[in-house]
């Protein structure tokens, strides 16, 4: 199919204008997997009706849903191109992630090998179980032909029995598949395997919208069965939260799960589907773990997906992705993903609060708000998501995760307009940014979200109040008052006791006490000098040893002395003095945990946050 668009001055015939022709070939790829136990696939691309000149087919160096690059023309191999009479054409390579090919006669096929052995949410994983394609990690695409629609034929090894799930749309033929553009395929992770699956009605929903579970594992249909039902409660929960399902492409929203021993544990949102890989069975216990990971990426069907922030659009293949706006697109969906858990009563109050008490600890005790703000930290995410590298750096003082720090804002913000307004929630606030910004699909600024949160309240001086001081800087909430009107306690764990260090950070091997993190800005050792790889040798003219050793004199010290300490630095030896600090740990107890008496305001309010609310 080629389209010709003529441009607005051509028409209105101004000399000098040149018609602008947009082409839309045939793009169609076909997939072979004859070498699945050695982790390969045989990809080939095929274009078209293409006008005259030459094609750069590329490799994405990024996914969506993932910020950092992840550079996937590494797994490429084995490259060929032909014309239409299947004559080699030449190939250039400007560079690692572009093949530029001249001379095609209207009709160019892009052959390659793919490499794939890391199933997760950013890979690919092929074997004789399973092909697992995360898209941007499998397929070349034609970046100058963003409109042409896309046509993949699968074709599994002879002897497997394989399915397909994933959100491309279907065809008559069930190993084909079509999509109508390449951002779309791209966003449209597949798995071929023998899962089993699960469907059912969208909750809320007058359109007729499924939701399906693809389970590939190695247990049960009934254990599949058991976790659908955990499945469709937080499902009913969330849609209660934005009081309707979100408008589904083809109709259908897939849960793409791999539970098994092979595959790296990862959760990626998509547009209608997202992929849950980890390996842990779904077995007893385990169910219920990795239900968090499921509960999290369907409430980014609505968070993320469409409601989606001004900085990551349009989504970019070929560099990093950078947002100032984490804190809510993943953060606020990281403190929905356990709520709307509890909300199903699939857990209790009890194990929300000791969840949360280790979300508390890592974000109220870093020191990390001192050196970036939310919008900052989000801004971090090309350095930290799913990025490697070798060099060291000092992110145990400088970054803190925008997912729990988020999650604590959302929690910060929730309790405080549940306090502080009449009949007004973080649901109700999901629930008017979904109405101007997700439903529309019109992407959002930080000032959007602040000017929605004054028209819930009606206040514009509380919405930015609350954004300046805890969005545009570091501040925390002040959340223990705020915990309290929902019987809950949130205090020092170890009240009185002296610590050395903020967090573990000391490994005890062969006799030796040997610093293993970068030691916390403010911690005693840090104020006393010490650092990552230092040796503790005595505290208090005390030998250290062991952790055994390290509890019995701290115990025996109150927080507030300056003891001495000897210890060995880049081969050195050192003397310094060190002044012991009240241990900083947190813990988050229901008041019946903490044998109070619960009031009945605190009942309701409680209720009214933590229960129920499907319909
Ligand atoms: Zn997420």
């Amino acid at each position: 199919m080629k389209k010709i668009i003529i441009s607005a001055c051509a028409l209105i015939l101004l000399g000098g204008c040149i018609a602008k022709e947009e082409q839309n070939p045939n793009i169609t790829y076909d997939v072979h997997f004859e070498n699945a136990e050695h982790h390969e696939a045989q990809i080939s691309l095929t274009l078209e009706d293409l006008l005259p000149g030459p094609v750069t087919v590329s490799m994405s160096r990024t996914s969506p849903g993932r910020y950092a690059l992840h550079e996937f023309a590494k797994n490429v191999y084995d490259v060929t191109a032909v014309n239409g009479q299947g004559d080699t054409l030449d190939i250039d390579r400007p560079d690692l992630h572009n093949w530029t090919v001249s001379n095609h006669d209207g009709t160019l096929t892009f052959n390659y090998t793919l490499y794939g052995r890391h199933a997760d949410g950013t890979y690919t994983g092929i074997n004789e179980q399973h092909a697992h394609l995360n898209m941007p990690a499998t397929f070349a695409f034609v970046r100058s032909l963003p409109n042409a629609p896309i046509t993949v034929n699968f074709h599994p090894p002879e002897k497997a029995s394989w399915k397909v799930a994933t959100q491309l749309e279907e065809t008559e033929d069930r190993y084909t598949f079509t999509a109508p553009n390449y951002y779309y395929f791209l966003d449209s992770p597949t798995e071929l395997s023998n899962f089993m699956m699960s469907e059912w009605d969208a909750p809320q929903d007058t359109t007729g919208q499924k939701i399906q579970l693809a389970v590939h594992h190695n247990g049960t249909r009934e254990q599949v069965d058991r976790y659908t039902d955990m499945a469709k409660k937080v499902v009913a929960e969330q849609v209660a939260v934005y009081g309707e399902p979100a408008d589904f492409d083809y109709d259908t929203y897939t849960f793409i799960a791999d539970y098994l021993p092979y595959v790296f544990g990862d959760g990626m949102e998509h547009r209608n589907s997202t992929i849950l890989t980890s390996r842990r069975s779904l077995e007893g216990d385990n169910a219920l773990r990795n239900l968090y990971t499921l509960s999290h990426e369907f409430f980014h069907s609505w968070n993320v997906e469409r409601l989606r922030p001004k900085t990551l659009e349009p989504f970019n293949f070929m560099g990093a992705n950078v947002s100032d706006a984490l804190w809510f697109a993943e953060g606020f969906t990281s403190y929905y993903d356990d709520l709307t858990i509890r909300r199903t009563g699939l857990i209790s109050n009890k194990k929300y609060a000791s969840d949360w008490a280790g979300t508390l600890n890592y974000v109220l005790n870093s020191p990390g708000n001192t050196y970036y703000s939310p919008i900052e930290m989000s801004m971090q995410a090309p350095f930290v998501d799913a990025a490697t590298s070798v060099d060291a750096q000092n992110k145990a003082n400088t970054f803190i995760s925008y997912y729990p720090w988020g999650a604590v804002i959302g929690l910060g913000l929730d309790l405080t307009l549940r306090s502080e307004f009449e009949d007004v929630s973080l649901d109700d606030y999901m629930r008017a940014v979904w109405k101007k910004y997700g439903k529309t699909e019109k992407p959002y600024t930080i000032e959007d979200l602040q000017q929605t949160l004054a028209e819930v309240t009606d206040s514009s001086k509380f919405a930015k109040t609350f954004f300046d001081q805890h969005v545009r800087d570091g501040k925390q909430v002040d959340l223990a008052p705020l915990l309290a009107k929902a019987g809950f306690v949130l205090q020092k764990a170890h009240p009185g006791e002296a610590v050395l260090s903020f967090g573990a950070g000391i490994n005890y091997e062969e006799n030796t006490a040997t610093i293993s993190e970068n030691t916390k800005v403010g911690s005693p050792l840090y104020k006393a000098g010490l650092d990552v790889n230092d040796v503790i040798h005595s505290l208090g003219g005390e030998d250290i040893q062991n952790a055994r050793d390290m509890n019995r004199l701290l115990a025996s010290h109150e927080p507030g002395e300056e003891l001495s300490v000897t210890y060995s630095s880049l081969g050195q030896e050192y003397e310094a003095a060190v002044t012991l600090d009240e241990d900083p740990e947190l813990e988050l107890l229901t008041y019946e945990q903490a044998g109070k008496e619960l009031t009945a305001e605190q009942k309701t309010f409680r209720e009214s946050w933590l229960g129920s609310k499907a319909k």
